[in-house]
């Protein structure tokens, strides 16, 4: 018979994407999805090599665009169970335009950002997600927050952040988005840290950022603008929530939340983003950055 054998990993000893795939090969013996019932999609960098590794049906997406690529294969046999993978420089950079609309689509499928604030493959250049300064002086730009973005643009689905450090979190999470998927039929989006141990071994200082939300009591990850306050509020202490952050609270087999819904938590948003920005003062005569 024709058999398939996955491919060995490619990746440095100590890289945190092995944490990322160990995550996923255990939700899908958890749920007892078999390798031909799952396809894995992912986009070009180090994280890309995922769809190869696992064993299910695999494709290898151009360039920042594996949404578009998950979006097609989970609409047209919905049977399927879809996931999405890649890293912060495929997904955030060329690709962010597809993300925002993901999260509004809300589509049935997960998405993985395996995020370590650079560009492993081409050998370490900034991402999107880098936090200036570190290494140059000409990276000036504030780093970006996905899952803000997505709180923000009226995400009606997931949205949880693990870490390659935190395993036994991670696979949790990874557990229960792909749950999420197949029964709200959903968009889930998974942001996990996952430091390059080559060129941004950053594991000290993410172990001192991440904040676990799952840690405290009175978090509620139904509050969508509690939630984006959250974030926005540890990002400007230098901090990264972790754990589950939003979950919207359809129950299994429910429509999705009405557009009018949506519209309601923005609405709470921009105030709260309104008290938020009068808490903070620009300094207007600060030395300009050159
Ligand atoms: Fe992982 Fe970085 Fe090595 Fe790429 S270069 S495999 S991201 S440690």
């Amino acid at each position: 018979p024709l058999t398939y054998r996955p491919a060995a990993p490619i990746w440095c000893a100590g890289c945190g994407h092995f944490a990322v795939q160990g995550a996923i090969e255990s939700a899908l013996a958890r749920l007892d999805l078999p390798p031909h019932e799952v396809v894995i999609l992912a986009g070009i960098g180090c994280s890309g090599t995922v769809q190869n590794n696992v064993g299910t049906y695999g494709y290898h997406a151009l360039h920042g665009r594996v949404l578009p690529a998950a979006t097609g294969v989970a609409l047209s046999n919905p049977s399927l169970t879809v996931i999405g993978a890649g890293g912060d420089g495929d997904g955030y950079a060329i690709g962010l335009g597809h993300l925002a609309h993901a999260f509004r689509r809300d589509v049935s499928l997960l998405y993985i950002v395996m995020n370590n604030e650079t560009y492993g493959l081409t050998k370490g250049q900034h991402s999107p997600t880098h936090d200036p300064p570190v290494a140059y002086e000409s990276h000036t730009e504030a780093s970006l927050d996905a899952v803000a973005l997505g709180l923000s643009v009226g995400a009606t689905g997931f949205i949880a952040r693990g870490y390659s450090g935190w395993y036994e979190q991670l696979e949790r999470l990874t557990v229960e988005a792909l749950t999420y998927t197949r029964e709200q039929r959903g968009f889930a989006f998974l942001e996990v840290i996952s430091p390059c141990i080559t060129y941004r071994d950053a594991y000290p200082e993410w172990e001192h950022a991440l904040v676990d939300l799952e840690a405290e009591a009175d978090y509620d990850p139904r509050d969508r603008a509690g939630a984006f306050a959250r974030s926005v509020r540890l990002r400007e202490d230098g901090q990264l929530p972790a754990g589950l952050i939003y979950r919207d609270g359809r129950e299994a087999g429910t429509p999705r939340p009405s557009p009018a819904h949506a519209r309601t938590d923005l609405a709470v948003m921009h105030d709260r983003y309104v008290e938020l920005a009068a808490a903070y003062t620009l300094d207007v005569d600060a030395e300009p950055v050159r």
